[in-house]
């Protein structure tokens, strides 16, 4: 029997993690052979982590949360969407090498481009939050060409760090209100707290896209508040997930899986276990 490749998503915490259930699934198409574990890391122990792996001979690993900047440090070499972000969710060890990679903002433009049929070029967005998900969107959101991006954070001086990197605009949450935007993305965590977003109801007005990176097996109350306000197209972050897994996929193996259908088994999957 044909030795199975060897994967790993690294985090802390990691039992929440569906990027097993993905890969398997994108296995399963291609006809791979492959195994793909979680992986709960101690603070503080990312590269003895990676050490490890290498040493059994695994070919890759999904990085998350909180390892992100520490995966980019670790490669010997990236790509420029990963050195513009200065974070890595991909790592690929070849030959001693340890090759990285942000599958984050191609994931992201993906879904809403290619599935929600949102065209962004020439449009102006919004962004709620300054964290590495923010960094990692942002590259591959800029290459799509937009009119204008504006970030607003809780903290001011974190969305500051992005305007200066990438020239984008920051503002504060109560003057996202002078403005309309075509999309509006929530790259905070408040739906996980069952929280609505810092910004008026009213920021929606106009909008056609709202997306919520976090996913949910119900509307967001950021989704229920774009939904109040008659925003045509209201998306939670699941097929930003499987577009940004099938995109490591394809970093490790040379190929891309097709990804509506392993989609609609996720989506099964959460409202399922919900
Ligand atoms: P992060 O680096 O910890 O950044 C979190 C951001 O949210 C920061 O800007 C923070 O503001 C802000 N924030 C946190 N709590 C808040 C609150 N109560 N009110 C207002 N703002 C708050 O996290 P991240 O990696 O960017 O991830 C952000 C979210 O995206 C997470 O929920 C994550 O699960 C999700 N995500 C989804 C995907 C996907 O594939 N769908 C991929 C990546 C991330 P301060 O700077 O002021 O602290």
């Amino acid at each position: 029997m044909a030795k199975k490749i060897l994967f790993a998503v690294l985090g802390n915490p990691i039992a929440h993690s569906r990027s097993p259930e993905i890969h398997k699934l994108f296995a399963e198409e291609f006809g791979d052979s492959i195994d793909y574990q979680k992986i709960e890391v101690p603070l503080g122990e990312f590269d003895t982590a990676l050490d490890n792996l290498i040493d059994d001979e695994y070919l890759g690993v999904n990085v998350t949360i909180p390892f992100k900047v520490d995966a980019f440090k670790s490669a010997t070499k990236c790509t420029s969407r990963a050195r513009q972000a200065r974070a890595a969710n991909t790592l690929k060890f070849e030959a001693g090498k340890i090759l990285a990679d942000n599958t984050d903002g191609s994931g992201f433009v993906r879904d809403v481009q290619q599935r929600l049929g949102f065209d962004i070029a020439n449009k102006s967005i919004l962004i709620l939050g300054a964290g590495g998900a923010v960094r990692g969107i942002l590259p591959s959101l800029l290459e799509a060409d937009p009119r204008k991006i504006t970030i607003s954070n809780r903290s001011l001086a974190r969305a500051q760090e992005l305007q200066d990197e990438f020239g984008v605009q920051c503002i504060l949450y109560d003057e996202t209100g002078a403005e309309e935007y075509d999309l509006i993305v929530n790259a905070t965590p408040t739906s996980l707290q069952n929280k609505a977003p810092l910004i008026e109801e009213s920021t929606f007005n106009n909008c056609e896209v709202a997306y919520d990176l976090v996913y949910s097996s119900k509307p967001t109350p950021f989704m229920q508040m774009a939904e109040r306000a008659g925003t045509k197209i209201v998306s939670d972050g699941l097929g930003m997930l499987v577009e940004q897994a099938a995109d490591s996929y394809e970093f490790w193996l040379g190929r891309r899986p097709q990804t509506a259908s392993v989609y609609e088994a996720l989506r099964k999957q959460i409202l399922a276990s919900e």
